[in-house]
């Protein structure tokens, strides 16, 4: 029986963890779920999975989540705040905790997790991205188990040789090609992209997900944030990843060797896939996603990104190249301005725009500790904040 702590499981890819965990009673208990302020989600969740313990953002949510929790007769032991999200994700009692709150936000319980030396499915990518070296050596110094939920990731770590999750100099891979829908906004024609909407946008082709991920995907910084990813988890440098729009989403990566072999890891697109393999890895489980039927789909297209198009994936691209904190800068800049176009205060080209000044206006510098990363995360946020005020007057 595996020990389970749910990071965001009000959101999307939380409510698939749980839909693959119901599957399989006889596997997994559920020892804690966390929320943001979606408390009446969080309190039927715990109504059907009974944790020990659950996790909302504030004193007086936690009050409501308790007064709900009491109301259906249930036990289990209500706490709110950045402390209690570290602690159930480092408790004794858990064996492996999904990481799927959204953003910086998920840092520190992440790599609570990481540092406790837990089985960490890691779809929170923003926390990775943004500690990127001290994040891994978390991993490496507690002997951690870190597994990829990003579609592209593990479909990736499936079609690296079995054991060794990280691109070994000796196994001959070339290059790890990412694949990318495109989003939305593939086809638009650019000078219309000033006027879209925050709900055009959220309108994935492929995927259903959370609203910031949608808005990345849309600007094609999801995929941006995707190449950094794969850098910290397979070790490959920036000019050995290679990004590949594939609009179908059938083939979710691949990887290529040296002998000329491409594998790659195909499937509907539904994130049950990817949760039932790291949940049940090495084994295999039932996800509940129906098996792929190729001929149905027909044809599988690719073609080359277009940078002009998508601003935000040169941005990463140049941000990993620059290493140290410059990705945690981007990131930073990233969240607030999706936060303030979601908000309508921004139109949609002015995300790219906002971030690529944000990464001329500071300098980085290289990730010393926490608090370094913190402090830097801090003052992009607030260069962000700054040039959206200014544009919106
Ligand atoms: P959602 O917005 O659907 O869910 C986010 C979750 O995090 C919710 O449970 C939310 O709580 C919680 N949360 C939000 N803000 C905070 C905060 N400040 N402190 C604590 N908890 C918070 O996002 P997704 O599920 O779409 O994405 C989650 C992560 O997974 C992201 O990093 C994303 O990039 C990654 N990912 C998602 C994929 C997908 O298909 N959705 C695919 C690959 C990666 P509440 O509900 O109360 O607001
Ligand atoms: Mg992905």
């Amino acid at each position: 029986m595996q020990s389970i702590t749910i990071l965001g499981a009000t959101g999307s890819i939380g409510v698939s963890t749980l839909d693959v965990v119901a599957r399989h009673p006889e596997r997994y208990t559920v020892y804690a779920l966390t929320a943001h302020s979606r408390v009446e989600e969080l309190a039927a969740q715990c109504a059907q999975f009974r944790p020990v313990r659950a996790v909302v953002g504030t004193a007086a949510a936690a009050a409501q989540l308790d007064a709900l929790l009491r109301a259906k007769g249930l036990r289990t032991e209500v706490e709110w705040g950045e402390q209690a999200l570290c602690d159930v994700a480092s408790a004794a009692a858990v064996d492996s905790v999904m990481a799927a709150i959204v953003g910086a936000a998920g840092l520190a319980p992440t790599l609570a997790a990481a540092r406790a030396g837990k089985k960490v499915l890691l779809a929170n990518k923003e926390a990775l991205v943004m500690s990127g070296q001290l994040f891994m050596d978390a991993v490496q110094d507690s002997g951690a188990v870190l597994l990829p939920i990003d579609s592209e990731h593990n479909a990736i770590f499936q079609c690296l040789p079995q054991g060794y999750g990280r691109v070994p100099a000796a196994a001959g891979v070339s290059k790890i090609l990412l694949t990318a829908s495109g989003g939305p906004f593939l086809k638009r024609a650019v000078e219309t992209l000033d006027s879209v909407t925050p709900d055009e946008a959220c309108k994935h082709p492929k995927w259903v997900m959370g609203r910031k991920i949608s808005v990345d995907s849309a600007t094609m910084m999801n995929k941006g944030l995707e190449v950094i990813e794969a850098h910290w988890l397979f070790g490959a440098p920036a000019d050995q990843i290679e990004v590949v729009i594939h609009p179908q989403s059938v083939i979710h990566s691949m990887v290529s060797y040296n002998d000329g072999s491409v594998l790659a890891e195909l499937g509907n697109p539904d994130m049950r896939t990817p949760i039932a393999h790291a949940l049940a890895y090495p084994e295999r489980i039932a996800s509940g996603v129906a098996q792929l039927d190729l001929t149905r789909i027909g044809t599988l297209q690719f073609e080359k990104p277009d940078f002009q198009r998508f601003p935000c994936l040169a941005l990463a691209f140049d941000a990993l190249r620059a290493g140290g904190t410059a990705p945690t800068l981007l990131n930073a800049a990233n969240e607030v301005a999706v936060q303030a176009f979601l908000e309508q205060r921004i139109g949609f080209r002015q995300i790219d725009r906002v971030i690529a000044r944000v990464m001329d206006e500071l300098s980085h510098g290289a990730v010393s500790s926490i608090e370094a990363l913190m402090a830097q995360d801090a003052a992009a946020r607030a260069a962000a904040e700054t040039l959206i005020g200014a544009q919106a007057k």
